[in-house]
């Protein structure tokens, strides 16, 4: 069984129940939702059977609880997470519009989610296979030291890196973070990328090239996640490889990326075949647009086993 150590922020997200819902004016919301992408992400690597343990921080309030107990329920190792007694947990407010975007207000940087560390990086390590941080965990000076740190502990003792950019837009005026997610994808052995993140910290101009310099590195496997249009796989030596998006009704696509990921990351790292790793990923975020919650939509390995024998549409 393949050991995945996920390090960063984990929080609850309210969703607008109405498309087009204002934030300056009361209105319903949904929620909370046990979120932060890596958390999502090690929820599902865990319910497809990697041994996972998460680094993180939540207040000692209802809404940590609420993570704590989606994620110790689906089996995510909480050793390294700190209830921090002084602190609260972070809150995401996210909006869809009805031309298709999504917007989010994020109560986190000075919340108890933002402080994250793996304390210990020799203990800590020990016995991991695989390293996984996230773009979207670069929020604060502080939180680039701390992702920044355990990557490069990782590459020192041989463990490997996966590195999803998961790019915050506004976020990429700013110097150090962009310096410190080249850094990182650079030193990455698996990628996991949404379309345009390679060519926004590369600065070349497709995904193969972006994909080819990365392979031409430290980059084992690089994936491209492209929404309902599937995801592209890219390996040395290889051909380029693309599954198509499965045909499905997209209710709430946050969150799909993560459990796209982590269905990814625990067969990869399990050594499946990385086509059949890729089919699997396609399938359970294809699952997860279909629910509401950034976590709702994650399955296990023999639910999506069960509906990879149902489904046979694609685009
Ligand atoms: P996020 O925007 O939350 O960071 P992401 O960009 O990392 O997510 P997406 O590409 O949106 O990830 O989704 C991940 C994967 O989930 C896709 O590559 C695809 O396999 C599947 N998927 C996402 N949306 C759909 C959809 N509407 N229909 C079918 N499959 C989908
Ligand atoms: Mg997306």
């Amino acid at each position: 069984m393949a050991t995945l150590l996920c390090i960063g922020e984990i929080l609850v997200e309210m969703v607008a129940e109405q498309v087009d819902q204002s934030r300056r004016k009361p209105g319903h919301w949904i929620g909370p939702f046990p979120s932060g992408a890596p958390a999502i992400l090690a929820d599902q690597a865990a319910l497809c059977g990697a041994e996972v343990s998460l680094v993180g921080t939540v207040g000692a309030d209802d809404f940590g609880e609420a993570c704590l107990a989606r994620l110790r329920a689906s089996g995510v190792g909480l050793d390294h997470v700190r209830v921090d007694e002084h602190g609260t947990t972070g809150v995401a407010f996210v909006r869809y519009s009805a031309a298709g975007s999504r917007s989010f207000v994020f109560h986190l940087a000075e919340s108890a989610s933002g402080r994250f560390r793996l304390d210990d990086l020799e203990s800590g390590l020990r016995g991991v296979d695989c390293v996984h941080v996230m773009g979207s965990s670069a929020f604060s000076p502080d939180a680039v030291d701390s992702l920044t740190e355990v990557v490069d502990g990782a590459v020192d003792r041989g463990v490997r890196v996966s590195f999803d950019p998961n790019l915050r837009p506004e976020m990429l005026t700013r110097a150090e973070y962009v310096q410190a997610l080249q850094h990182i994808l650079r030193r990455a052995q698996i990628v996991l990328a949404s379309e345009g993140e390679l060519q926004a910290l590369l600065g070349a101009q497709s995904d193969s090239t972006c994909a080819a310099q990365l392979t031409a590195g430290a980059a084992e496997v690089v994936v491209v996640k492209r929404g309902a249009r599937g995801a592209s796989l890219f390996r040395p030596g290889h051909a380029e490889v693309d599954v198509p998006g499965l045909v499905v009704d997209e209710v709430d696509p946050t969150g799909a990326g993560d459990c796209f990921g982590g269905t990814f990351l625990a067969l990869h790292l399990d050594g499946a075949d990385p086509l059949e790793a890729l089919r699997y990923a396609n399938l359970a975020g294809a699952l997860a647009v279909q629910q509401r919650g950034p976590m709702s939509g994650n399955r296990s390995i023999a639910e999506l086993r069960a509906a990879a024998g149902r489904t046979g549409s694609s685009r």
